[in-house]
């Protein structure tokens, strides 16, 4: 049987760290909102097949206008978010069970807000978690990490060889990343992640890196823009 190969990308943030009236994916990029961009570079994805989108309550009719408006092929469903990233993910697993996608679908998980999307590295994402059942794209840290519980003094650095970036793309076998998040579902636990990646280690699953990029940025603040256009010109 054929493995379904899906992507669910985020959308349900405020955006508040990026400041303006809207939320950001609504921002232009050049001569098209965030939105489009994003879910048109992952619609050019030969290995992508259908796009699940999960965007903030009450955004879901413009999102629609605009995958309309943009004709972007490959969106099955808008689906409203939660009030943290993680449950935002939780939102569109319901979804994803409700229109009983098969355990073994593999789930590309991917943050709206990285619009420069390789198909390479999406690629890689699902040959990956077809293997080992869940993979995280990430790159090795260039600086130092220091752990410290109050932000008052050092308690320790870490081996910095041995320190790596998770970024998103995210991609699970379905069964792998719907039980994963019942679990913490059911113990109130999933704000205690901030990935999806992190969740299913903690229910003890392997966890593949697909070596990631610079380019791959997340455009949190304004002043990532700089990036993103330097960014698009490396791609
Ligand atoms: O908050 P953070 O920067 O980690 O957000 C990463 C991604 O998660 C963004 O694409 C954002 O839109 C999404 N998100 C979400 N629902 C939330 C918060 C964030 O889908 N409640």
């Amino acid at each position: 049987m054929e493995i379904r190969h899906v992507a669910l990308v985020l959308f349900g943030g405020s955006g508040e760290r990026f400041g303006g009236n809207e939320p950001k994916q609504f921002v232009p990029l050049g001569d098209r909102p965030m939105i489009a961009v994003t879910l048109e570079g992952l619609s050019a994805c030969p290995d992508i097949e259908e796009i699940y989108v999960v965007t903030k309550d009450g955004t879901v009719k413009k999102t629609l206008d605009l995958v309309s408006r943009y004709r972007i092929p490959k969106v099955k469903a808008i689906i409203p978010g939660g009030k943290t990233r993680e449950r935002s993910v939780y939102e569109g697993i319901l979804y994803l069970r409700d229109i009983a996608l098969p355990g073994n679908a593999l789930v590309l998980v991917h943050d709206g807000d990285r619009p420069l999307i390789d198909p390479r590295v999406v690629k890689a994402n699902f040959d990956a978690a077809y293997k080992t059942g869940a993979a995280v794209t990430a790159i090795p840290s260039t600086d130092s990490v220091i752990e410290s519980s109050f932000g008052d003094k050092a308690d320790r650095y870490l081996p910095r060889k041995e320190i790596y970036l998770a970024q998103t793309p995210q991609t699970f076998q379905f069964s792998i990343l719907s039980s994963s998040f019942e679990h913490a579902a059911k113990r109130n636990r999933i704000d205690d992640f901030t990935d999806d990646a992190s969740l299913v280690k903690s229910r003890g699953h392997e966890i593949a890196i697909v070596p990631g990029s610079r380019e791959n940025v997340k455009i949190t603040t304004r002043f990532d823009l700089a990036s993103y256009f330097e960014g698009r010109r490396n791609l």
